[in-house]
């Protein structure tokens, strides 16, 4: 994330936000500091730095919420030193834990819920006027999210479209932490994109938990309609949407694929596991076949189509032939890349009350497998790039080098190239030259025209 605070703000007037989990949440971190730039704080990148302190949590699985308690001691120590200082926590873990998160620790001064995440600036100013601690963790029925400002020129950006989830998938924290799903009208939608690609952005990204159950309140429009105004918009170049789930990907969404050209190449579809029994004590409602004719009806849509997923091993009661059979989906669908992660029970889920019959050890054994097949799979779809010459959305420079330039194809593959400081923030096409485990090494060619490509 690209932070540029002011040089002479001084420490009354700093924020630092440290966010765990998925997109979601860095979205909500990002319209936290847009609301809180409106009253005169700017982002600094050190929390000794800051005046106000917000830990963004998650709590998707056991992990990332106990590493939430340990950074909230963190900052604790920090604000001993500085006792002006203001500490929030917000998102999953606030959400589910409030009252125990202000008893263990005093020195929290509000918790946030993630519904709440528009009341930042209102919020800090009755803790400004002493009155603290506060605990807002209501969810509200209504979907709004307003306009918020954005770090001007930003050339990606996420635009959230639904809010909360009502799948209910039984292993899955989101539908207690995150509410029911709502959808926001496509005329906010439609405005907050038009502000965006004025200010330089040229690549919108739709975000939600389940995108294509999408439907709009006020017009009744769905996801794949949805999807036609927005790429209507003059401006937006490049347009992508996350997460699907399969059971709700329709064939007019498939389409969308042949028909919409700024649609980038790639989806990322979560298979979850590759056994239909285990898929249906998931409650994912689709079968491994039915997963496995959507992926062929994509391909033939779009047949650069770049597929990724997420799979969960050692749910509870997966056998050795459940896992055999995710690895058999793997083989056949080929993924770019995949999310993998050890079941992790959690609270208010269904999935918790069944027996954890994996053992942690058979778990991280059937994790090493499954990671060193998608290694393989990610390398060999990676290689396919070699030799071509791919439009790159560049956003910055390598963290490693600051001499090469870093930025996504529109297969969503990292790609770091030789080029100028001048091509951040534009499309250019690049030559590959090298395919890596976890990027494409390449050269730009800034005579090459991108609409040859
Ligand atoms: N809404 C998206 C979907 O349906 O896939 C993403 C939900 S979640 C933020 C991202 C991933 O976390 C899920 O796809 C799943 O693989 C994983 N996950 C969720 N709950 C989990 C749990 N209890 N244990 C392990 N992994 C989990
Ligand atoms: Fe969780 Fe399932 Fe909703 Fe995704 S679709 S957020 S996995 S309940």
């Amino acid at each position: 994330m690209h932070r540029n605070p002011e040089k002479n703000k001084t420490r009354g007037q700093l924020v630092y936000i440290r966010t765990f989990g998925c997109q979601m949440n860095e979205y909500d971190s990002e319209r936290m500091e847009g609301l809180l730039s409106r009253d005169g704080y700017d982002p600094v990148e050190r929390p000794e730095e800051a005046a106000i302190l917000i830990i963004n949590t998650c709590s998707i699985r056991e992990k990332p919420e106990e590493k939430t308690y340990s950074e909230i001691g963190r900052y604790r120590d920090l604000k001993k030193e500085c006792p002006d200082m203001i500490l929030i926590v917000s998102g999953c873990v606030a959400q589910q834990r409030a009252e125990e998160i202000i008893e263990r620790f005093p020195a929290v001064d509000a918790v946030i819920g993630t519904h709440q995440v528009g009341e930042i600036s209102n919020i800090v100013s009755k803790i400004r006027k002493g009155r603290g601690p506060i605990v807002a963790v209501d969810f509200s029925d209504d979907c709004r999210i307003d306009s918020y400002p954005r770090r001007h020129g930003s050339i990606s950006a996420f635009v959230t479209i639904t809010q909360g989830c009502d799948n209910f998938c039984s292993y899955c924290i989101v539908p207690y932490v995150r509410g029911r799903e709502s959808s926001r009208t496509s005329g906010e939608i439609i405005r907050d994109i038009e502000e965006l690609v004025a200010g330089g952005t040229a690549e919108i990204t739709l975000l939600g938990q389940n995108v294509n159950s999408y439907r709009d309140p006020e017009r009744g429009l769905e996801f794949p309609e949805l999807l036609e105004c927005v790429s209507g918009i003059p401006g937006v170049r490049r347009l992508r949407f996350t997460t699907s789930h399969p059971k709700d990907l329709s064939d007019r969404l498939v389409s969308a694929f042949e028909r919409i050209d700024t649609l980038c190449s790639h989806i990322h579809l979560p298979l979850q596991s590759g056994s239909s029994r285990v898929l249906a004590e998931m409650n994912r409602k689709y079968t491994k076949e039915e997963y496995l004719e959507k992926i062929d009806a994509l391909r033939s849509a779009r047949s650069d189509l770049a597929v990724t997923t997420d799979i969960i091993v050692g749910f509870p009661g997966e056998t050795i032939d459940d896992f055999g059979q995710t690895l058999q989906v793997m083989e056949q669908v080929r993924f770019d890349g995949a999310y993998s992660f050890k079941f992790s029970s959690r609270p208010h889920t269904k999935a918790a009350r069944l027996t954890d019959t994996v053992d942690e050890n058979e778990k991280s054994r059937r994790l090493t497998i499954l990671q060193e097949l998608q290694k393989e799979h990610t390398l060999l779809a990676n290689r396919l790039h070699v030799d071509t010459i791919k439009e790159v959305l560049a956003t910055g420079t390598s963290v490693r080098d600051p001499e090469v330039i870093t930025g996504r194809s529109v297969h969503n593959k990292v790609v770091n190239f030789n080029g100028r400081y001048e091509d951040i923030g534009t499309l250019i096409p690049v030559k590959i030259i090298e395919a890596r485990n976890n990027s494409l090494l390449g050269e730009a060619i800034h005579n090459h025209s991108i609409r040859s490509m």
